[in-house]
């Protein structure tokens, strides 16, 4: 039943760093572990729960090409390896005895479902969690936009992005001792003052469609729970 949440159906969204704990590349099991436990915290509420994960702790398209790689072909390796943290997701939820799905924009039928949009609408109203996988399907874009692709056509009510730091800063939080953090900041200051959040087309993609990004971060002590329920430090981006 839904108790701690007003919420009904929510994508969150996480880097691939998140997944690599304190290694400098790849999966960190026991991390994808703590993460897949603060989705269940929120399924048990009821809440039906769509992942993005990206894949920069395995490749980037833009590193690649930086090195000589042809751009699409780099940016497509970007794209598989988001199926690879997918399925560690899947099997880290699975443990939990949460029924996961992980559905891929690049068919390859023998390791994820293919995209299918009111299949996927149907395993969410199953309470089924949905991981979308490998991106938008198309190079040059990121799993940022796929997030808030998925969302929009997923009728999510917002994007919950976990980072590193606890919401949006006027500048870098690493950086700058005096930086300061919103708590809700317009989708145009975002582009305007190029605000660190997500890309512009990511960005323009929530704007047009009203979906608000909820930026917190996947060490906040309430853990996802609390900021679904509107507990914590967040910052919130919306019209
Ligand atoms: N990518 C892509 N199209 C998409 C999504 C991702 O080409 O729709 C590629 C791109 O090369 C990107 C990589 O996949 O660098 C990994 O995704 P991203 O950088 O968004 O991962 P994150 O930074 O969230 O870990």
């Amino acid at each position: 039943a839904l108790t701690d949440t007003a919420y009904k159906r929510v994508m969150l969204k996480i880097s691939g760093e998140a997944l690599m704990g304190d290694q400098g590349f790849g999966l960190h099991p026991p991390t994808v572990q703590r993460i897949a436990e603060e989705v269940k915290s929120v399924h048990d509420l009821g809440v039906e729960i769509c992942m993005v994960i990206g894949g920069g702790n395995i490749f980037r398209g833009l590193q690649g090409s930086a090195q000589g790689m042809e751009r699409t072909t780099a940016d497509y390796m970007g794209m598989l390896a988001t199926v690879m943290n997918a399925l560690a997701m899947q099997s880290a939820l699975e443990a939990l005895d949460i029924h996961t799905r992980v559905i891929s924009a690049i068919t390859m039928n023998e390791v994820a479902e293919p995209y299918i949009r009111r299949r996927a609408v149907r395993h969410l109203e199953k309470k089924r969690v949905c991981i979308f996988a490998a991106g938008t399907g198309n190079p040059y874009f990121t799993t940022d936009t796929a997030a808030t692709l998925r969302a929009n056509e997923m009728k999510c009510e917002a994007i919950f992005k976990g980072t590193k730091v606890d919401g949006v800063y006027d500048k870098d939080p690493a950086r700058h001792a005096d930086a300061k953090r919103y708590d809700n900041v317009s989708y145009d200051d975002v582009l305007a003052k190029r605000l660190g959040v997500m890309d512009a087309s990511a960005i323009a993609l929530a704007r047009d469609n009203n979906l608000p990004i909820i930026v917190f971060s996947l060490d906040e002590p309430g853990g996802f729970r609390g900021i679904l329920a509107g507990r914590g430090t967040y910052t919130k981006v919306h019209g």
